[in-house]
């Protein structure tokens, strides 16, 4: 099942995406955000909707697919990633993976423009990643119950400010929580659709110009393991996200490093589940 949030009259309305149409189900649930907090329940009515009326995917905007509760992220989860980046710093493979958050103010939809912010970077880069969607609540939760805990999954573009990362002392917080900068969406796969989340395909574009492609098997940390360990003696809630890791091949890893402008697109695309497609745009912020 793939879960949007779209605008209709100016709302933003909870839909159903089948056959490239939009089925608003809002007059069952007021928000994604519920039909995650719900679970499996909830996918149960809505499997039970038969009206295929809806509106032509093409002609709605898209908005996020949920409202975050929490954007957590994960540093080097693929090796060639921390080789262009880490290891040029002499640092040695980790045990344990790195985890950071982005703030909430960095959440915008799969088609809304990417604020340059050419007045605090000038090395705007993007970074494509499967992201998971957290669902049953869970403290310390064993790797093998994991992935029970993943309502679904989406695609997104942490967006990060490299030079803005390195002048506050080295820590990611910063850097990557610029307004506008975590582009999510276009939608929530379920996770029944995508029973092994390390058999998929991320791959960036810019200008049509691919940057990066791998596959999830190379991750260092599995899905699995990364709910597990980031769980360890703090709660996941319904609604968190985790982004898990981007792989090689970012402006910041080339040897003259191509950084993102104003009228670049940068797609972002994990199979099975869609792309997003962004224009980076003058300016602070939408
Ligand atoms: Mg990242």
């Amino acid at each position: 099942m793939r879960l949007v949030t779209f605008y209709s009259g100016g709302r933003a309305r909870p839909g159903l995406v089948r056959d490239d149409r939009v089925t608003d189900v809002g007059s069952l649930y007021s928000s994604v955000n519920d039909i995650v907090a719900e679970g499996e329940a909830a996918l149960e009515r809505l499997r039970e909707i038969e009206d295929t009326s809806g509106v032509p995917l093409a002609e709605v905007r898209l908005g996020p697919p949920l409202v975050p509760s929490n954007i957590f992220c994960v540093g080097w989860n693929y090796l060639k990633h921390f080789q262009e980046g880490a290891m040029q710093r002499d640092e040695k493979l980790p045990d344990h993976p790195a985890f950071f958050s982005k703030a909430l103010g960095t959440v915008i939809g799969p088609s809304d423009d990417i604020p340059a912010h050419s007045d605090v970077t000038s090395s705007l880069d993007y970074e494509v990643e499967l992201t998971v969607v957290i669902g049953a609540p869970g403290r310390s939760i064993a790797q093998e119950r994991a992935l029970e805990h993943v309502f679904g999954y989406t695609v997104g573009n942490d967006v990060s400010a490299r030079d803005v990362q390195r002048r506050h002392g080295g820590q990611w917080l910063k850097g990557k929580s610029l307004d506008g900068t975590c582009p999510l969406g276009p939608w929530i796969v379920t996770r029944d659709e995508i029973p092994d989340p390390q058999k998929l395909e991320v791959v960036s574009r810019v200008n049509g110009e691919e940057r990066q492609r791998s596959t999830t098997d190379l991750m260092m940390f599995p899905v699995a393991d990364l709910v597990s360990r980031l769980s360890e003696g703090m709660t996941l809630r319904p609604g968190d996200v985790l982004l898990t890791g981007t792989p090689e091949g970012v402006a910041m890893g080339m040897e003259v490093p191509r950084y993102l402008a104003p009228g670049d697109v940068v797609e972002c695309e994990v199979s099975s589940i869609g792309t997003l497609r962004n224009e980076v745009r003058a300016g602070p912020g939408p």
